[in-house]
């Protein structure tokens, strides 16, 4: 418990307010570290289901980060994340399932019950809170961490693009932005 309060304040910290998703990431990471069998963040490589709280809390307790691929995210808005050991290539998926959560609208609650609930959820046995599952995940040279494997500089507007994330037509070597249309306009 004092381990978990410990990343709480520090998840909280980085994370700028105390929730529910800062309480799901310490139990999601103490577990699926515990699965994979490390605490190295240079041995694992996370992938967050959601770009909320709990993406930043599983940074700040494993040690990965986006910056240094380790922490990856795939966004299906949900409550759960992957732990992918580097060192076995075992993998585990880690979901939010337990009763604790089930119809209640945290956002919604009055101050102080909310309070209850994040301190009852934080001290749970996990296995009222979260079901976890092996899973199998693999990753192209382009994904893992380290040097980019693929650099080429796009033929139309010369920028440069990393680890394969360019596209090839007819012959031509284009980003993405370039290629299919960028998500900014002008
Ligand atoms: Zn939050
Ligand atoms: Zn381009």
């Amino acid at each position: 418990m004092r381990q978990r309060k410990k990343w709480l304040m520090d998840a909280v910290k980085y994370h700028g307010h105390v929730c529910m998703g800062q309480v799901f990431g310490v139990l999601i990471a103490e577990k699926g570290m515990e699965l994979i069998e490390t605490r190295d963040p240079h041995d694992m490589i996370v992938i967050a289901e959601n770009d909320r709280c709990i993406a930043d809390a599983l940074q700040v307790i494993t040690g990965t980060r986006l910056g240094r691929r380790s922490f990856k995210l795939e966004d299906y808005g949900k409550m759960a994340a992957t732990f992918y050991s580097m060192k076995t290539g075992k993998a585990y998926r880690i979901w939010v399932s337990g009763n604790v959560t089930k119809g209640r609208n945290f956002h919604s609650l009055p101050e102080n019950e909310r309070k209850k609930l994040l301190d009852e959820v934080l001290a749970s046995d996990i296995g009222n809170v979260l079901s976890s599952r092996r899973v199998s995940v693999s990753f192209s040279e382009n994904e893992l961490p380290g040097k980019p494997k693929v650099v080429v500089d796009c033929c139309n507007c010369g920028e440069r693009v990393m680890d394969g994330k360019h596209i090839t037509k007819k012959r031509k070597k284009l980003c993405r932005s370039c290629a299919d249309g960028a998500y900014y306009k002008g």
